[in-house]
């Protein structure tokens, strides 16, 4: 068996498309463009990167994207004095705060101080919990999880009933995806560094989600024939031939895993531009429930 590639990007791209055209028709009716302001503290390469690659997404769909860069070593009521004052502005529909923070900061007291309103990252304690919890509905769910979920609902599988592992409980994959697969009726089983007999768990799961970060980890034996694979991990391995002298893969041995699963996203150009759509669906999200509050 050769898996169905989960074209990750086509599928963004459609999104993207989405969110641009009810920017435009927002623009047409006289409604101002939704806003998102990011923060970011510190000089993190990676996170500095993330942070271009968003406000850029935000420019070609319409989106007016501020950018508040604070140093490295800003103090925790600094940044809270920020996220509250943005809490406060009309022309912010949504506040993302780029993690990891710098250590000495405080992230969950961050992340709280954002209006639930305006979480469009889904990290908020109360956005969590109520994804956590039966008959309560988040008003934002977190991007790459929600971006998983898209992809698994583009193959048509049936996703209630089904068997999924997930390998990884971070707070920002793992465990959201988890708790989003559990609200659409899938049997769970959350998988982490101390889970043993991995490869046994995962051979049950007709939906793997692999989140781990460890190039490579999960090998195509692993896998159930026809499973569904949705490999979110992003790792750079060393490439002499590539042009940055790395190339990226997932958390999957992709060309193992494909001969034996039923469907498979790719790395890149599966997941990764899942999130960035999601976070300007996410961003449009805000904007209307605070047109309709106005
Ligand atoms: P993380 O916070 O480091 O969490 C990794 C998880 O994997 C943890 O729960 C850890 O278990 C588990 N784990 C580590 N080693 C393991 C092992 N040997 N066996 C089983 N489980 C193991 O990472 P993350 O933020 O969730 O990200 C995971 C991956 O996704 C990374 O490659 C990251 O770059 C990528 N990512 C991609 C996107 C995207 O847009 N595509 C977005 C976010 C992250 P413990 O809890 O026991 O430590």
């Amino acid at each position: 068996m050769t898996a169905e590639i989960i074209d990750g990007k086509a599928i963004a791209e459609q999104i993207r498309g989405e969110v641009a055209a009810q920017v435009s028709r927002r623009r047409q009716a006289g409604e101002p463009p939704p806003g998102l302001a990011t923060v970011l503290v510190g000089d993190n390469p990676a996170s500095l990167s993330y942070v271009r690659g968003k406000q850029k997404a935000c420019r070609e769909v319409g989106i007016d994207s501020q950018g508040f860069h604070l140093a490295e070593d800003t103090r925790q009521e600094v940044l809270e004095k920020l996220l509250i004052d943005l809490n406060a502005d009309p022309k912010v529909n949504g506040i993302l705060v780029q993690l990891p923070l710098p250590s000495g900061l405080d992230e969950e007291k961050a992340l709280t101080a954002i209006s639930i309103e305006k979480d469009i990252d889904g990290f908020h304690p109360v956005n969590v919990g109520r994804l956590a919890m039966k008959r309560r509905d988040p008003m934002f769910v977190p991007c790459t999880p929600s971006g998983v979920m898209v992809l698994l609902q583009k193959t048509g599988v049936k996703i209630s009933g089904a068997r999924a592992v997930v390998i990884g409980r971070s707070n920002l994959v793992g465990m959201p995806t988890a708790l989003l697969l559990v609200r659409e009726n899938a049997t769970v089983t959350i998988c982490h560094s101390r889970t043993e007999n991995l490869p046994e768990i995962v051979r049950q799961a007709d939906l793997l989600v692999a989140a781990i970060g460890k190039p490579k980890f999960v090998r195509g034996d692993w896998i159930k024939p026809g499973a569904i694979v949705i490999d979110v991990g992003i790792n750079r391995v060393e490439d002499a031939g590539a042009k940055n002298g790395y190339r990226l893969v997932g958390d999957v041995d992709f060309e193992e895993a494909r001969q034996v699963a039923g469907a498979i996203t790719p790395v890149p150009g599966g997941v990764g531009p899942m999130t960035i759509a999601m976070l300007l669906k996410n961003t449009l999200k805000a904007a209307e429930m605070a047109s309709i509050k106005k």
